[in-house]
């Protein structure tokens, strides 16, 4: 399996995380048993009254992040700012309160970085990390972790959503590289709890109902991710918990696409999935790789 694969698979991932979770965004584990028993189809509704295979903010942002990296040629905070202004403008079907209120700044200011907030601990710049995943792919620890600030600081400027964000980038890059499960417990979700105990997922009650914050969110996120071995359980797991369902399914989806890759993703999955979505994430999934590649070239 080459890395462009597990680099489309973690995009697909992304997006029918998305897709499947919107469903049940906001429903308790209890409300989804009452109503679906288990929910494991791409069925849309919800309160968002989507159709079938349709995404949210999660995957359309992560587009337009994308968008701008490929535009630019690297990771750059106010093309990102730019990108997700347009975003805004174009009426999505649903956005966060935190990126409304800082790119509401932002066009009042033209400063691409929020003011750092111990409020804004949401799970808004995670959601959307992936294409600075893959475009940053072979860089240095250091170049990758001011790629992650530079997008997710547009919105939300916190340590624990900057934590959050570089690891899940760094499982992600790990993965595409081949890595097994144990080495991203033991070298990035470890050591993540070790810098900040917050983030502990073992040990403690399986995380139902899991709210916007990036703690609640990885830590549904990494009990599913763990403690499944194929990416539709994995995704099962974590929509089913409901809370913030389409965003830790989207996150669970790109680590599980990354490890798994495209022959795990369930035939009914892919093709339920909005086509043009699933045409823009292969395709810059294909893109940003390239773009990486030739960035290490270069450096
Ligand atoms: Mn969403
Ligand atoms: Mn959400």
């Amino acid at each position: 399996m080459t890395t462009t694969d597990r680099s489309i698979a973690a995009y697909l991932g992304l997006a029918i995380g998305d897709a499947l979770g919107a469903t049940v965004e906001f429903m308790t584990p209890r409300e989804i048993a009452a109503q679906y028993g288990v929910h494991d189809a791409l069925i849309g509704g919800g309160w968002l009254h989507l159709k079938p295979g349709q995404v949210t903010d999660d995957t359309t942002m992560s587009l337009a992040l994308g968008h701008s990296i490929l535009s630019c040629g690297r990771v750059d905070a106010l093309a990102a700012a730019l990108a997700f202004d347009a975003w805004m403008r174009a009426k999505p079907v649903d956005i966060g309160n935190t990126v409304r209120r800082n790119l509401m700044l932002f066009r009042r200011t033209g400063n691409p970085a929020a003011p750092c907030s111990v409020h804004d601990a949401g799970n808004g710049a995670l959601m959307r990390i992936l294409p600075v995943a893959l475009a940053t792919l072979g860089q240095s620890h250091e170049a990758v972790r001011t790629a992650c600030r530079a997008q997710a600081h547009v919105t939300h400027n916190s340590e624990l959503s900057d934590a959050a964000c570089e690891c899940v980038v760094f499982m992600v890059q790990d993965a595409l590289r081949g890595q097994d499960k144990n080495h991203l417990l033991h070298y990035h979700a470890h050591p993540l709890v070790a810098r900040h105990p917050e983030f502990r997922f073992r040990g403690i009650k399986p995380v139902g109902n899991p709210g916007g914050y990036v703690v609640d969110t990885l830590q549904a996120v990494f009990q599913a991710f763990f403690d499944t071995d194929d990416f539709k359980s994995c995704l099962i797991d974590v929509v089913n918990r409901g809370g913030d369902a389409d965003t830790t399914g989207a996150i669970a989806g790109m680590l599980a696409g990354a490890l798994y890759g495209p022959d795990a993703i369930p035939c009914e999955w892919r093709h339920t999935l909005n086509a043009d979505v699933r045409h823009s994430c292969e395709a810059q999934a294909v893109a940003l790789i390239q773009l990486a590649d030739e960035s290490a070239k270069t450096a």
